[in-house]
C-alpha cells in the first residue's frame, strides 16, 4: 500500500464528492470541483485529482455528474414549533382560498370531522387577497359551528381571529384590557371585542389547551425534518420570542432522538434570560447541532408608541449585555428600527464586543440614515427576501411610495458592508430559499410585478445572503457558510446553477441531495 492510498488519519477522507460544479461562497476559491470530507468536516476543496491525496481505504464516493452544489441553506430565521402546528391547522393561503365565503366552506367541512371541544386551526389568510377585502371577525365564524373553538391566523402572524367560543375559553371578555403591545378590535359603539387581534399570537397561544398529542407531535416533527432537508436548509435560527428553557429541552430532545436532522441555533425569549443563564446558557452556549443564540426582542411601533418604549429597551439591551447575551431585535417600521439602532448604540458605549453578532430581525424599512447607523454599530441585518414574493404585490398598494423606495433595500445594505442574512420567518412564508433567491435578484412579486428593482442583488450575493452572510449573522462563520477546509461538511446538490441560469428559472431549481456532517440525509 503506498504513502498516498493511506494517508495520516486527520487527513483520511471518509467521502469524496467528484465531479461537482461547487460554488463555495469562499472568496479564495469560489469554484472547484471535488471535496475531500473527513470526520464530518471538509478537508480539502480542489479539483478530482487535487483530493485524490485523501483518499483512504474504504472511502465513499459520489459522482456529482457535473450537477451545481452550494453550501447548505442557512435559515437564519424560523419558528419550528409554528410550522409543527401549521400542519395540523387549514390552509387559509391565497391559492386556497378567495374569499370569507371559502373559509367558511372550509371550516364547516372541517368541524362535521372534529370531534366537539377540539380546537378548528387556520392560518395564511391575506385580507388583500380575499374578494371582500378584509379582516374576518367572529361573527363571520360563530355559525359554522357552536361546538368547536377556532383561530384562524393571518399569514403575517400579526393578527389572528376568534369565535365567540375560543374567546371564551381563553378569557378574553368586553372588558378585557389589551396586554403589552396587543392591540384588541372592538365594535365603535358597544366597545365588546369583534373577535379580530393584532400582535397576541402568543399570548392567546399559551392559553389555548391545544390537545396535540406527544404521537402527532412526533408525526409532524418528522414532517419539518423532511421539509427542511428536501429544500437544502442544513441550519435553522429558531427565533421565538416564547422559547423558554423548557423549550430548550424540547429541542435537545429531538435532537437526542434524531428527529430533528438541521443544526438548530435557539434563540432565547427575552423574558426567560435569567432562566437560561441560571443554567449556564448564554449566547454561544452549546455544540454544532444545538446552540443558544442571541436574546430574541419584538419591538412593535404601534399608533400608540413603542412598545417596548425606549428607556425599557435600552435597559433590556444592558441587562442582556451585562448577562452573556447578544440580542435579536424584531423590528419591521421605521420607528423601530431607529429604535432598535439607539438602543444598539447605546449597550455598545459599554459592551462593544458583544459574543454574537448584535441583529435586527425583518428591518424592513430602512433609508439611507438608518443604513448609516447600522453600518456604524455594526448590527447584523436578518431579512426574508421570499415576502417580497408572496407579499410585493400587497406592498405595492398599501405602502407609501416614499416608505417602499428603502423597503428591503439589499443592495444598498450590502454595499456599505452591513451583513445581510436571509430567512424565511416560517410558517409566515413556506420556506424554500431558492424562492428568497429568485425574490432578492428579480424584486418580483408572484404576480409579476417589480419592487424597488434598484435594489436588486446578484445571485452570486443572494446565495450568501443564505449561506455566509446567514452563518455570520449567526456568529458561525468560522464552521458554517462556505465550502471551505476546515468547516463543518454540510451541502446542497442543485438540479441546476443558480449563478448562471437566466433569473427566471431559479425559483424552480430543486435540491437533489443534501448532506450534514458529511453525511447524505436526503436524496430527491
Ligand atoms: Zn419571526
Amino acid at each position: 500500500m503506498s504513502e498516498e492510498r493511506n494517508p495520516p488519519a486527520d487527513r483520511r477522507a471518509d467521502l469524496l464528492l467528484l465531479n461537482a460544479r461547487l460554488i463555495t461562497c469562499d472568496p479564495t476559491q469560489p469554484r472547484a470541483s471535488a471535496l475531500a470530507i473527513g470526520g464530518g468536516r471538509i478537508l480539502a476543496v480542489g479539483s478530482n485529482a487535487g483530493i485524490e491525496q485523501f483518499r483512504g481505504r474504504g472511502v465513499r464516493e459520489i459522482d456529482c455528474g457535473q450537477r451545481s452544489a452550494v453550501p447548505g441553506f442557512i435559515d437564519a430565521h424560523c419558528h419550528f414549533f409554528a410550522l409543527l402546528r401549521s400542519f395540523f391547522s387549514l390552509d387559509l393561503s391565497p391559492p386556497a382560498v378567495h374569499s370569507i365565503r371559502d373559509i367558511r366552506n372550509l371550516l364547516l367541512r372541517k368541524a362535521r370531522f372534529t370531534p366537539p371541544g377540539r380546537w378548528i386551526g387556520g392560518a395564511g389568510y391575506n385580507e388583500f387577497y380575499l374578494e371582500e377585502k378584509r379582516h374576518l371577525t367572529r361573527f363571520d365564524l360563530d355559525d359554522v359551528s357552536l361546538s368547536h373553538p377556532v383561530i384562524l391566523y393571518h399569514r403575517s402572524m400579526h393578527a389572528c381571529v376568534l369565535n365567540t367560543l375560543a374567546m371564551q375559553l381563553t378569557g378574553i371578555s368586553g372588558d378585557s384590557g389589551e396586554p403589552p403591545g396587543g392591540t384588541i378590535e372592538r365594535d365603535l359603539e358597544t366597545g365588546k371585542p369583534n373577535g379580530l387581534f393584532f400582535n397576541m399570537a402568543g399570548y392567546l397561544q399559551e392559553r389555548i389547551k391545544q390537545p396535540i398529542s406527544t404521537e402527532e407531535m412526533a408525526w409532524a416533527a418528522g414532517q419539518a425534518n423532511a421539509q427542511y432537508l428536501s429544500l437544502g436548509i442544513t441550519s435553522l435560527g429558531e427565533a421565538s420570542v416564547t422559547n423558554d428553557f423548557n423549550q430548550w429541552l424540547a429541542y435537545k430532545k429531538l435532537k437526542e432522538d434524531g428527529l430533528l436532522k438541521s443544526r438548530l441555533q435557539v434563540f432565547p425569549g427575552y423574558s426567560s434570560l435569567k432562566e437560561f443563564r441560571e443554567r449556564g446558557l448564554v449566547s454561544g452556549s452549546g455544540d454544532d447541532q444545538l446552540s443558544a443564540g442571541p436574546l430574541k426582542i419584538v419591538l412593535n411601533a404601534s399608533g400608540s408608541g413603542l412598545v417596548p418604549p425606549q428607556d425599557e429597551l435600552n435597559r433590556i439591551l444592558l441587562e442582556a449585555s451585562r448577562s452573556g447575551f447578544s440580542v435579536a431585535i424584531h423590528a419591521i417600521e421605521q420607528a423601530a428600527v431607529e429604535s432598535a439602532l439607539t438602543a444598539l448604540e447605546y449597550a455598545r458605549l459599554e459592551y462593544p464586543c458583544p459574543p454574537l453578532p448584535q441583529r435586527i430581525e425583518h428591518c424592513s424599512e430602512c433609508p439611507p440614515p438608518l443604513q448609516r447607523r447600522l453600518a456604524a454599530v455594526r448590527a447584523a441585518v436578518v431579512s426574508q427576501p421570499s415576502f417580497i414574493y408572496y407579499s410585493g404585490e400587497r406592498y405595492l398598494t398599501q405602502v407609501e411610495p416614499r416608505v417602499r423606495r428603502w423597503l428591503y433595500p439589499f443592495k444598498s445594505l450590502l454595499g456599505l458592508g452591513i451583513t445581510l442574512a436571509a430567512s424565511s420567518d416560517s410558517p409566515v412564508v413556506f420556506n424554500n430559499p431558492l424562492t428568497g433567491i429568485y425574490a432578492a435578484v428579480t424584486r418580483r412579486a408572484e404576480s409579476g410585478d417589480l419592487l424597488t428593482p434598484s435594489q436588486a442583488v446578484t445571485a452570486g450575493q443572494a446565495l450568501e445572503m443564505y449561506t455566509l452572510q446567514a452563518a455570520r449573522a449567526s456568529g458561525r462563520e468560522s464552521t458554517l457558510g462556505s465550502l471551505a477546509p476546515g468547516k463543518l461538511a454540510d451541502l446542497a446538490v442543485l438540479s441546476a446553477d443558480p449563478l448562471s441560469v437566466p433569473p427566471d428559472e431559479i425559483r424552480s431549481i430543486r435540491v437533489l441531495m443534501t448532506l450534514i456532517g458529511g453525511e447524505v440525509v436526503w436524496e430527491g
